[in-house]
């Protein structure tokens, strides 16, 4: 058999990387709303915007990014469901951020996203009553509120501020219409965070 018509698998350089992630943001199925008020690249771009806002370390700005990306990164084989999108999309997510290189900075925060939602649900019912119709209705097929006892384990995970934050600006990040600095204004920290972990 002729190897050339079967390259060997490149790794990507982390500007490759970076252009995929964009790629993909700008592909069809980040257009798509999943039941929210906004499509799931303004979200995406509004919840880095918020914490950018606060003034996030790097590694929270991209998670805040990339935090949903399970949703649009997998196929719909892939378990979505319609009018709450792929129910374990923090796995997905990471596993996907992962494959291209990503610091466990970011990953961690991305895959603890919705453990965040979970843990809240069960330490404050003021909490539950502000999800969205969307985050309310997905959160029994991601496990429900946590027992006390998942609570206390939560608590003790790495970054678990963090996490905690990025609920703060994922629920916030649900604008119609908002202003938000476009992906491509997100590359130079892309790239850098994909130097880092593959240099
Ligand atoms: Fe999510
Ligand atoms: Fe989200």
């Amino acid at each position: 058999m002729d190897s050339s018509s079967h390259p060997t698998p490149q790794l990507r350089s982390p500007e490759q990387a970076a252009d995929e992630v964009i790629a993909l943001f700008k592909s069809p199925i980040a257009q798509g709303n999943h039941g929210e008020v906004v499509p799931q690249i303004d979200h995406a771009l509004q919840a880095a915007q918020l914490a950018r806002k606060a003034n996030a370390r790097d590694g929270e700005v991209l998670a805040a990014l990339l935090h949903d990306v399970g949703h649009f990164c997998a196929s719909d084989e892939n378990g979505s469901v319609e009018g709450i999108g792929v129910a374990d999309h923090d796995d997905v997510g990471a596993g996907y951020l992962r494959g291209l290189g990503f610091s466990e900075a970011v990953i961690d925060i991305v895959e603890g996203h919705v453990d965040a939602k979970r843990y809240l649900v069960s330490r404050d019912e003021r909490y539950t009553g502000r999800l969205s119709g969307v985050s309310t209705r997905s959160l029994e097929a991601q496990g429900g509120a946590m027992t006390s006892e998942e609570a206390t384990n939560f608590e003790k995970t790495t970054r678990f501020e963090e996490k905690l934050r990025l609920r703060v600006w994922d629920d916030q990040a649900k604008v119609p219409g908002a202003l938000v600095e476009p992906i491509e204004g997100y590359r130079g920290l892309l790239v850098r965070d994909l130097s880092r972990t593959s240099a």
